[in-house]
């Protein structure tokens, strides 16, 4: 008898000492911290070959900016495509497809074709200032006339490219598209105002602090408790600079005018399940305003929350959805958008 129960205890040590070197490898998390896009990225990778899917992710976010969006390497598409050439990949091809829709679908209130303008104002360098009437005119004249036809790229004379509005949503999305990446069990991946949030396990829930436009870097001011997504947000306080007068000049344009957008908004955060396209709908609603946002985050199935100038809160989230917003600093109100 003493035996038998020798026997049973050893097994179930062994079991024991199974079930906790499985749950090592199934649950092992890995993180890591580094600068692409202009931005630092922070990914936190949970499951079995989280490491692998680590350096993946890795690898992919800095080739897309290396080889493909930046305006400023000249290793990258888009710096050639500035410098005249004009057959792109299809990588490159199939991206300028979906601005081009977004151009249109937002009436123009997103648009590419800005780089000019900000290079005009120079917002977030030390050249920053408020340029005349008469260079913004320049600036912004045909700026919507850039085309895209199969693999070409036609640039009128003057235009150039800055993908800096989905650049940060498209590194998610490439995040997104390993298969290491998409095992594992759950997963962050913040790229600047971009977070991509992954999990296997269904109908799990993320919470994700929205920042305070009025406080510091690290304060929230809502909360949003919603499933696997992308979430990108868009803000005046994000690169700006201030006249003699205290006024504020941001770094996201109307492209109707050449001026940083005033539509009554500190901010906009917005939730699909595309990072490249959540990326463009929070600088497109940035510009547009509340009313004339939603739309446009219909047609996307994307829902957003908005932060007025007069500290309210405004959400497409209706009430009896299981994703919710919580306002966690009370100078702020919640309303929902009509
Ligand atoms: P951030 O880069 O801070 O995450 P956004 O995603 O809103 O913010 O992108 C802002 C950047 O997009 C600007 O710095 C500029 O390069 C570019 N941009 C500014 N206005 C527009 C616009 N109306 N449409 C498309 N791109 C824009
Ligand atoms: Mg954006």
């Amino acid at each position: 008898m003493k035996k038998k129960g020798a026997i049973l205890a050893a097994v179930a040590v062994v079991i024991l000492a199974a079930v906790i070197v499985c749950d090592f490898l199934f649950n092992k998390t890995v993180s890591d911290t580094f600068l692409a896009m202009n931005t630092t990225v922070s990914a936190e990778l949970t499951g079995l070959k989280s490491e692998d899917a680590l350096t993946q992710v890795k690898e992919k976010i800095l080739y897309l900016d290396e080889k493909l969006l930046s305006r400023t390497n000249e290793n990258s598409e888009i710096y050639s495509v500035n410098s005249g050439k004009t057959e792109v990949s299809n990588e490159l091809a199939s991206l300028l497809n979906v601005m081009k829709q977004l151009e249109k679908n937002s009436g123009g209130a997103f648009c590419i074709g800005v780089a000019q303008l900000t290079d005009l104002w120079g917002i977030g360098t030390e050249y920053a200032r408020v340029p005349d009437e008469a260079e913004i005119k320049a600036a912004i004249k045909n700026c919507y006339d850039w085309q895209i036809d199969g693999n070409t790229v036609y640039l009128p004379e003057g235009v150039k490219l800055d993908l800096g509005a989905v650049g940060k949503g498209e590194a998610c999305d490439h995040a997104n598209s390993t298969v290491s990446f998409k095992n594992c069990k759950e997963s962050v991946v913040a790229v600047g105002g971009s977070v991509l949030l992954h999990s296997t396990v269904p109908k799990a829930l993320f919470k994700v602090g929205i920042r305070d436009p009025l406080g510091e870097a690290n304060e929230y001011c809502a909360v949003l408790e919603i499933g696997e997504a992308c979430v990108s947000t868009s803000g005046n306080y994000e690169r700006f600079f201030e006249d003699e007068s205290g006024k504020r000049y941001h770094h996201i344009f109307d492209p109707s005018t050449g001026y940083p957008a005033d539509s009554g908004l500190m901010s906009v955060t917005v939730v699909t399940q595309s990072g490249t396209i959540s990326d463009a709908l929070s600088t497109a609603c940035f510009v547009l305003g509340i009313e004339k946002s939603l739309p446009l985050l219909e047609r996307y199935n994307a829902e957003a929350v908005f932060i007025t100038e007069d500290k309210q809160i405004i959400t497409t989230y209706g009430e009896l959805e299981n994703e919710t917003v919580t306002v966690t600093n009370d100078i702020y109100t919640l309303g929902e958008a009509k």
